[in-house]
């Protein structure tokens, strides 16, 4: 039987109550709670009251000398006695344990835990045992679970000592021995008991490296797993379209593209071209250029006879994109289409028709696109961003439908290589490492919130000089309504200051109407000064603005900041960041300071992670970076990339997939999904 497949009703000790208190934290089974490892060691080796500085915790192990003390003040107690440890006598402290005071009975041994005052030569006890009753924890280091409800630090402690008693014979290998051979790994049921009880820091760090490799390690195993299947699978759609029709396409544009946007663009190119079923991450700073390699990939389906369906994060975003891409497709007779949530009624029936029939070759959208009732006649690619990240559910909602399109997925933001190989290790990953030639650096000023007059200055010889400019709003996080509130202030304001210019204003309780008409106008420079909320964060192209005014910057993370930067610095002309901000925390202060050293958005995520950690770094748990129970995806980065490297070798060799040895990963494999042919998240 496996361990994974025993209750911990199993364990002696724990009843039905504890159970459904267990299940909170995820433990269901005897693995499940062998796996809940510590998140600290307490200590409680026995030390020399000479040897501990002021105010340090220690253990150590003392006799009663005095008779002890006991008062009450009403429902609280404080009990002091003497004792002696080596030759040092010293008093100890206990607060409301008054029932211990007839257990201090003189010359008996105690071991006492608690921090040491040098000068009043005095011990607070936090924790003390009677060897003479047996002791538990003096001598040793104690793990420290994440705990809570009914379930306390000792029971834990008592639980898992029962379960390693019970079943710790039963851990078996799942590392395959060459690997374990390669890092010198402590077997698993060694690991594992010595995580929970150490017998000293160098054991319990050799133990946890291993179970953070072991961590690493099934978890890459699956992506690549998955990976490698994926690539045997040959039902995808083999798009035929040949060099020369592509290279029509890319002529008819208005630019030549970079050698990396060449280099992407075949990558992309070669996987539509396989009977695989593509599966692409995207990867480029903002300005680089992803739109229009989107826009090949499209064109490239539509020649091949298909239609693609282009998802976007934003309905400004969705209208943009139909607007540039009909421009783009209308000499080739390529028909694009619109559908998002405020297309509705007669159009959309429409819509939907024409795209059944196949009279629309490329749709373009918010993420409802391609769920409920809308259906294609031919779909073949799938352009997304990250944040609606294609998982196994729509995958399949898809096949059902009978298409198995080829994915390419695009961020928005740069993503630290760390989380890259993390969130996206199932995807194959194109970079765009460089930007438009004929850029210049948008240069990035952070200044105090009383310059607004300077600022409105510069505002307004950037306008003078045929530019345009974006003034983002302080975020109130709290409140929509203020938030917009504050638009409209901020807007009438703006109108008032510059009376020859015309102000536009922009925030996420508009209509899409009335969104669609602004942008509309500040496409078009009918518009110079566009106040708006955060909703041009994403993806806005107006290569004309060079001004980007953010106020209250502080309140923004770095790389909304970063996108809200890459608004400008898209044309020809020298472009302008200015950040205003009074921040009072260091963090803050930081974020401004990154800011205008650097305009490289692998910096400043690189730089944000930092700051942040990467639990905070996608803000949401369904952006698909993983939470692990031990391994720390920035910490362990290291590990990481050797086991993402290790998991790869292992699944494109043949003995993997039928070698007794590895049994018991194909198991692992299995339970998790993964062989069954069923898709992965
Ligand atoms: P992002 O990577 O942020 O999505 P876009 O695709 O919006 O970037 O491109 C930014 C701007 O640069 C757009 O105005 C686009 O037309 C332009 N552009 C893209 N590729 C090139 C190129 N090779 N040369 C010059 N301009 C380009
Ligand atoms: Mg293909």
């Amino acid at each position: 039987m496996e361990l994974t497949k025993i209750s911990v009703r199993q364990i002696s000790g724990v009843s039905a109550l504890k159970e459904g208190e267990l299940h909170a934290f995820g433990v269901f089974t005897v693995n499940d709670l062998l796996e809940y490892y510590p998140f600290r060691y307490e200590d409680y080796r026995l030390r020399s009251l000479s040897e501990v500085k002021d105010g340090d915790k220690v253990t150590v192990q003392a006799k009663v000398f005095g008779i002890p003390v006991l008062q009450r003040y009403g429902k609280k107690s404080r009990l002091t006695c003497k004792m002696m440890a080596d030759e040092w006598m010293f008093n100890a402290t206990w607060f409301n344990r008054h029932f211990l005071k007839d257990q201090l009975t003189p010359g008996r041994e105690i071991t006492l835990t608690g921090k040491w005052d040098l000068k009043r030569q005095q011990m607070t006890v936090s924790e003390s045992e009677f060897p003479d009753k047996g002791t538990v924890r003096s001598g040793t280091l104690q793990p420290v679970y994440s705990v809570g409800g009914k379930i306390t630090q000792a029971w834990m402690r008592k639980t898992m000592n029962q379960a390693l008693a019970q079943f710790g014979g039963m851990i078996s290998e799942v590392l395959p021995p060459e690997l374990v051979q390669k890092y010198k790994l402590m077997p698993r049921s060694r690991a594992i008991q010595r995580i929970h009880q150490p017998l000293d820091s160098e054991e319990g760090q050799q133990a946890r490296r291993r179970m953070v490799y072991e961590e690493l390690f099934l978890f890459q195993l699956k992506l690549q797993a998955y990976r490698a299947m994926n690539q045997e699978r040959m039902d995808g759609v083999r798009h035929e379209v040949d060099n020369a029709t592509v290279r029509e396409f890319v002529r008819s544009l208005p630019f030549e593209l970079t050698d990396a946007q060449k280099k992407v663009e075949l990558e992309i190119l070669k996987d539509m071209r396989s009977p695989y079923c593509m599966n692409r991450l995207l990867q480029g700073d903002v300005g680089s250029g992803k739109t229009v390699i989107a826009a090949i990939a499209l064109y490239a389906a539509v020649k091949s006879g298909y239609q693609g369906a282009f998802m976007v994060p934003t309905e400004i975003l969705a209208e943009q994109h139909v607007r540039s891409l009909t421009k783009l497709f209308e000499p080739f007779g390529i028909t694009v289409g619109l559908l998002t949530g405020s297309v509705n009624g007669r159009k959309r029936k429409d819509l939907l028709a024409s795209l059944q029939m196949g009279m629309i070759d490329i749709v373009v959208g918010t993420h409802a696109l391609i769920q409920e009732d809308v259906f294609f006649r031919a779909l073949s690619l799938v352009v997304t961003d990250e944040q609606h990240r294609f998982g196994v559910n729509q995958r399949s909602i898809l096949r059902r439908k009978g298409f198995n399109p080829d994915v390419l997925t695009m961020t928005a933001t740069p993503i630290p290589r760390t989380l890259a190989i993390t969130a996206f290790g199932d995807m194959d990953v194109s970079t765009i490492s460089e930007r438009p030639k004929g850029r210049k650096p948008i240069s990035t000023y952070w200044v105090k919130t009383d310059m607004m007059d300077r600022v409105l200055g510069f505002i307004s010889r950037e306008i003078g000089e045929g530019r345009q400019a974006y003034l983002i709003c302080p975020l109130i996080e709290e409140s929509d309504k203020l938030d917009v509130q504050n638009a409209i202030d901020l807007y009438v304001a703006m109108q008032q200051a510059f009376p020859h210019f015309k102000v536009g204003l922009l925030h996420g309780r508009m209509s899409a109407a009335e969104k669609d008409e602004v942008m509309r106008a500040f496409y078009a420079n009918e518009v110079q000064l566009l106040v708006s909320t955060t909703v041009v964060e994403v993806g806005v192209d107006v290569p004309n603005a060079t001004l980007m005014v953010i106020m209250d910057a502080d309140r923004f993370g770095l790389s909304q900041l970063h996108q809200l930067r890459g608004r400008v610095g898209r044309g020809e002309h020298a472009s302008y960041c200015v950040l205003m901000a009074d921040p009072k925390s260091e963090v803050g202060q930081e974020r401004m300071k990154v800011m205008t050293e650097t305009d490289d958005g692998f910096e400043v995520a690189r730089r944000d992670l930092e700051l942040r950690g990467p639990g905070d770094f996608f803000g949401t748990k369904q952006s698909g970076v993983p939470e692990f129970r031990i391994a720390d995806m920035v910490g362990d980065y290291a590990v990481l990339e050797a086991a993402r490297d290790d998991a790869a070798a292992l699944v494109a060799g043949e003995a993997f997939w039928t070698s007794p040895v590895y049994a018991p990963l194909r198991q692992y494999l299995q339970a998790e999904q993964i062989l069954q042919g069923e898709l992965i998240d």
